[in-house]
């Protein structure tokens, strides 16, 4: 049912109309002038409005005129109902806005037509603007969902990096402040995905979430600004002293393990700290001090603490272009493999060998790996380019136990990072496969800190890879912090005595010396386990002696060879063994 109003001087006019749409069941309302209908237009809320031309006071034409100017009414069609037929007539209406026309008398037939035409486009209309309303309605919500995922974090309910941006500009504008920033990020969070499954993880990062929040005060803003990472915007915070508190407080706060779904989880983070130097300094700059901060402090190890200093931007620089380069140099092929060979200590005869990865600069020549394998750990690249050395000591050592070395055993160091890859074991079998290689006479060494970052991780893996024939060496043993605990639990062959300890040792000197008694005491521990030993870095004939002397069955050391080609092994090894 349309509402139509009717605006004649005449009442008789509206009783005419009245009657001819009586059968269209309309409801119709009455306005004697153009200012009485203009007082009832929000009571009528009219579909179509017929209109008189010849009125006292504000005429029809002046009546269309003004209420199509009128934004909320000018989408209402009007029809000049007039008695005036005349083209200039006609023209003054169109001008003023009218939609159609009837003319007087009224005929009954040509009413109802007309009245039909303009509601059905009235309807139309209407239905258009719904349709819009809807659409804006849709959008409007829509950009407000988009904006929340932008600027606030939906699983801590936290603002975003770009929020927490969004905030500084805003407080910036309204005047001017130091600021300083803390960018948090957790030490080994990937485990705890690894290990108790990604809905645990966002729990504990929800737990991370509250723990932070209650050691903030008021001024201090914290944000999730990356997986694992949070930020806290210091308000007034240009105080090394301020940010110091609130960092050891924070780091504290750590110390007390988080349960979630009754796991007891202990995660440390390592922090990054920056302030603005200038008044006018940007955001996205504190921010990107504060991450190369962090950055800075990660590289020191876990639980660290760093604060900014200019420094580091150009430390930052070199890294980059190393991690370029080393990509680079994957591609290229640029990585090639040395061995160095392994003696039984008692009789000197060669055991085996331990494959390194050299890296052949296009300008530095030889690049040995401590100068670049912790980029690649960092980037992850190391997980790809450890296989590949992987492969090449494979098939190296297929070629050897082929041409009739058959004993040779082959070492192979798998770092932290592939050791957490979740895809070593299908990795490992591939290569195992492809290359036809005797797992038996494999050895993959890895260190105590990939062992103690997921002790229980670390069991079920390295059982995994004996079972496959493997043995598994720990690598640098005895400079790691809880070597002794854990050995029994350990699945392990062999224990290689770490470098540092072995280059202490100076049999002839009579000055005590700690250095011989972590040696012998590791020997003494291995044999009681049933494990081999292998001596690092031996170096000297007196080394050697005392190193039989105390029954190491294994060394490996630059007095008899450094790591060398596979060619240079062949000439200098093999051929003196056939
Ligand atoms: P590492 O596994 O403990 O390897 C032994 C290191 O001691 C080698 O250094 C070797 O050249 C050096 N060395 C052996 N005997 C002597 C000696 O008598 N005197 C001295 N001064 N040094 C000796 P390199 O080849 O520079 O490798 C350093 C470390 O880099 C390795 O320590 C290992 O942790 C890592 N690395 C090497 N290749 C790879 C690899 O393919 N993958 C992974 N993940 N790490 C590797
Ligand atoms: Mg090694
Ligand atoms: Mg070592």
């Amino acid at each position: 049912m349309f509402s139509i109003l009717v605006i004649d001087d005449e009442p008789d006019n509206f009783d005419v109309i009245e009657t001819f749409l009586a059968h269209e069941h309309h409801q119709l309302h009455y306005a004697a002038s153009g200012q009485d209908a203009f007082q009832s237009l929000d009571i009528f809320k009219p579909d179509l409005i017929l209109l008189d031309v010849m009125m006292p006071g504000l005429d029809g034409i002046e009546c269309c005129r003004r209420l199509k100017a009128m934004e909320r009414w000018q989408s209402v069609p009007i029809i000049v109902v007039t008695a005036l037929t005349t083209k200039a007539d006609l023209v003054q209406c169109i001008t003023a806005g009218a939609d159609d026309f009837i003319s007087k008398p009224v005929n009954r037939m040509e009413l109802t037509a007309r009245v039909r035409s303009m509601l059905r486009i009235r309807q139309q209309y209407q239905q258009l603007e719904e349709f819009n309303n809807r659409l804006e309605a849709i959008v409007q919500q829509r950009t407000i969902q988009l904006r929340q995922m932008i600027f606030q974090d939906g699983l801590t309910g936290l603002p975003s990096r770009a929020g927490l941006l969004q905030m500084f500009d805003q407080r910036q504008e309204i005047r001017r402040l130091p600021w300083g920033l803390i960018t948090l990020d957790c030490d080994q969070f990937k485990l705890v995905n690894g290990s108790f499954g990604h809905q645990v993880g966002d729990q504990l990062l929800q737990a991370i979430a509250q723990r932070l929040q209650r050691q903030l005060s008021p001024g201090q803003l914290l944000g999730r600004t990356g997986g694992d990472e949070f930020s806290i915007l210091v308000e007034n915070g240009d105080c090394d002293h301020q940010l110091e508190v609130l960092g050891a407080r924070i780091l504290a706060s750590f110390t007390a393990p988080f349960w979630v779904e009754n796991c007891e989880i202990f995660i440390t983070v390592s922090m990054g700290v920056a302030k603005t130097t200038r008044l006018d300094q940007d955001g996205e700059q504190l921010f990107q001090d504060a991450d190369t901060a962090m950055y800075q402090a990660k590289l020191r190890g876990k639980s660290s603490y760093q604060i900014f200093d200019a420094q580091m931007h150009v430390a930052m620089l070199q890294r980059l272009t190393l991690e370029n380069d080393l990509q680079l140099a994957f591609k290229q092929t640029d990585f090639t493999v040395y061995y160095q060979p392994i003696l039984a200590l008692k009789g000197e005869a060669l055991a085996g060998f331990e494959a390194l990865i050299r890296w052949r600069h296009p300008s530095r020549g030889l690049v040995s790996p401590g100068e670049f394998i912790p980029s690649m750990e960092m980037t992850g690249l190391i997980v790809s380019v450890g296989l590949w050395v992987f492969r090449q000591a494979c098939e190296q050592l297929q070629r050897w136990h082929r041409q009739g070395w058959t004993e040779l055993t082959m070492s192979v160091n798998l770092s932290v990072r592939q050791f957490a890859s979740p895809t070593l074991l299908a990795d490992v079998d591939q290569i195992l496969a492809e290359t036809g290689v005797n797992p038996a006479f494999l050895k993959l060494e890895i260190t105590e800190s990939a062992i103690m970052d997921n002790a229980e991780m670390a069991i079920a893996l390295t059982q995994a890879l004996r079972s496959r024939g493997l043995q598994i060496s720990i690598d640098d043993f005895g400079t790691g912090y809880s070597s002794l605990g854990y050995l029994h639990r350990f699945p392990v062959d062999t224990l290689k005595i770490d470098r540092s300890f072995i280059n202490a040792i100076n049999p002839n000197s009579s000055a005590p010396n700690p250095s011989h008694q972590v040696v012998a005491t590791i020997i003494t521990l291995a044999q009681q386990l049933g494990l081999t030993v292998i001596a690092e870095g031996i170096e000297t004939q007196a080394q050697l002696a005392w190193l039989q002397h105390l029954d190491c069955e294994f060394g490996q050391g630059y007095l008899f060879a450094k790591p060398l080609k596979a060619t240079e092994i062949e000439d200098q090894f093999l051929s003196r063994l056939s």
